[in-house]
Order: C-alpha cells, then structure tokens, then sequence
C-alpha cells in the first residue's frame, strides 16, 4: 500500500511514519476507539469534504457515549480534515478521524490521555472495482449482531467492526461481495459496513436504527433525496425473506457509497443488476457529492 505523505496526530501535521503509539495504548487491547469515515470529492469549485459537520458531531457522540473526552473542539477538529486533506494535496480522499484511549493504564476503567489522529488517503470504490455499475453478491451472515444494551451500535466505535469483520470476512471466504447481519431478534440489521435499502413496489424500505445498526449519513442522504424524489419511505422491522422479495436492493455507506445487490444467497433480485430506482438515487447522490447538483444544505465543505 502507498502511504500518503501527512497525517495529523495529537494537534499536529506529521510525516506518516512519525504517528505512531505504544503497544500497550488502552485502544489496542480493549478495542476502545471511537472513529468516523468521511470523503472528500472533487467539485468544480474545489475538493469537497461531504457532510463534515455532520461527521464531526456523529465522532462526538460516539466518544460521549464511551466516555471518551476528546481534548479538542469540534470546529479543531473539522479543521484538522480540511488541513490534511490540502497537506497532502489531494482533490479526492478518504479520511478516518479517529480518538482513541492511549498509554496510561490497564485497568478497563483507566482513565488513559486520550489520542487523536485524522488520516486520510485516496479509496476508490470500497466494495471493489465495477461494483457501483455492476452489484455485488451479497449473503446472509451466520454472525448476528449485537443485542440492545450490550455494545451500543449507536456508536461508531473500534470494537464494535469485530462483528463487522466477522461478517465481512465470512462473506469474503464464502465468495460474496458483503455480509447483512440480522439483528439479535433476527430481523435484518445491516451490512457490515453499509447501511440496506429494499425497494418494493417503488418504495424505499429500510431498517430502522432499533434494529443494532449506525445511524448512516449515507442513509439519511438518501432518504432526504428520495423525499425531494417523491419516493416513499417505510423505515420497518424487515423479515430476512424480503431480501428475496424485493424488487431492488442495494446498500450504502460513506466508503461503499450507493452500491446495488444483484444477489442475496444465491437468490437474484429484480432483474440481476442495478434497479430503476437505485440507478436514480446513486446518481443523486453522486450528482451531489461532486458538486452536479445545488448544495441547497450547505453539505459540501470546501478544503
Ligand atoms: N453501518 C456500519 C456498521 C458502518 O460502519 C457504516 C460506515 N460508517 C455505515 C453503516 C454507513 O454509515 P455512513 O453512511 O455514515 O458512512
């Protein structure tokens, strides 16, 4: 893998190989972590970060939730995405703030100095090459998620990708493009990255967050675009048999973006390629990511 030149760490622009923590950082053992995934797309007035506000406060909440005091402002921090990104010289990235407990205890209460680090690097399509034109296989993972009140998925958190990559990695050993996970009642949750839409009888269904899966800015993008669409929006509990009912399916999130299903286990959805109503929102979504399109939110963030 080819390194980028810059990472910001503990309130400064380093070389990449100069961001480093000890072994024994509280994070490395006990998963203790809190991180964000964000994209920066070029635009015709400039690179772009999409949603950074909205990524920020989401890091803040995840910290909050686990007790995480970040020693930086939110504003410093989104500061910190927008000078990386131009350090290094990019026009598209991706970037992973992330806000770890570091070296200072080994208790699992210990109250370590916390860490900070916004990296970036340039990701092409996440889920593979051709997958945003052509779908992927995905299956059904044997690994649940996890149940209410145990680890919060309301929390983009590092131990938490434990079961995203115990779904991932099955799904990828078994010859699939993605893992869903169903949720400890055993309705669908999410993929293990991605968040899921069905499209049924011209409707957008998805689960709702009840259903042990993060709250997706790539979701709530969506959902506000195919309202302006005049799409309607069931959020529901989804038994896993309308993953073979559906008449679209794709999935989404910042890194896979609007990514259509054309299998689940085995099973091919609507025609076996990316649906009406997908190709539609993945153009909205690009169209606006990319500046095509009004930013009548104020959700591009220029560097
Ligand atoms: N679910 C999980 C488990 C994820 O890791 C992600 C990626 N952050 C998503 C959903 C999609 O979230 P977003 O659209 O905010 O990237």
């Amino acid at each position: 893998m080819d390194y980028p030149q810059w990472i910001w760490h503990n309130g400064q622009v380093k070389p990449w190989a100069e961001a480093t923590t000890h072994v024994m950082s509280h994070a490395l053992h006990y998963g203790s972590s809190v991180f964000e995934g964000v994209r920066c797309y070029d635009t015709p007035h400039g690179p772009a970060i999409f949603r950074l506000e909205d990524h920020t406060k989401r890091l803040f909440a995840s910290a909050r939730i686990h007790e995480i005091e970040i020693p930086y402002t939110p504003e410093q921090i989104s500061e910190a995405h927008r000078e990386i990104v131009r350090r290094n010289g990019f026009r598209e990235a991706y970037l992973r703030p992330i806000a770890f407990r570091g070296l200072g205890g080994f208790g699992l209460s210990a109250d370590t100095p916390v860490d900070v680090s916004v990296a970036t690097w340039k990701m092409g399509a996440y889920l593979g090459e051709g997958v945003l034109e052509q779908g992927i296989d995905a299956c059904v993972s044997s690994w649940q998620r996890f149940a209410p009140n145990t680890i919060p998925a309301g929390a983009k958190a590092g131990g938490n990708y434990l079961s995203g990559q115990l779904v991932a990695r099955e799904a990828r050993r078994l010859g699939f493009g993605e893992g869903i996970a169903l949720a400890s009642t055993g309705l669908l949750s999410e993929g293990a990255g991605e968040n899921l839409f069905l499209v049924i009888d011209g409707a957008l269904h998805t689960t709702p967050i009840s259903a042990a899966l993060l709250n997706g800015i790539t979701r709530n993008t969506l959902m506000t675009l195919a309202r302006e669409m005049g799409i309607d929006i069931v959020e529901r509990d989804i038994p896993r048999e309308y993953l073979y009912l559906c008449d679209e399916l794709f999935m989404c999130g910042t890194a896979a973006e609007v990514t259509p299903i054309r299998s689940v286990d085995g099973r091919t959805i609507g025609a076996g390629k990316a649906g009406p109503v997908t190709l539609k929102l993945q153009k909205a979504y690009f169209d606006l990511v990319h500046g095509a399109s009004a930013d009548t939110r104020g959700w591009l963030d220029f560097i």
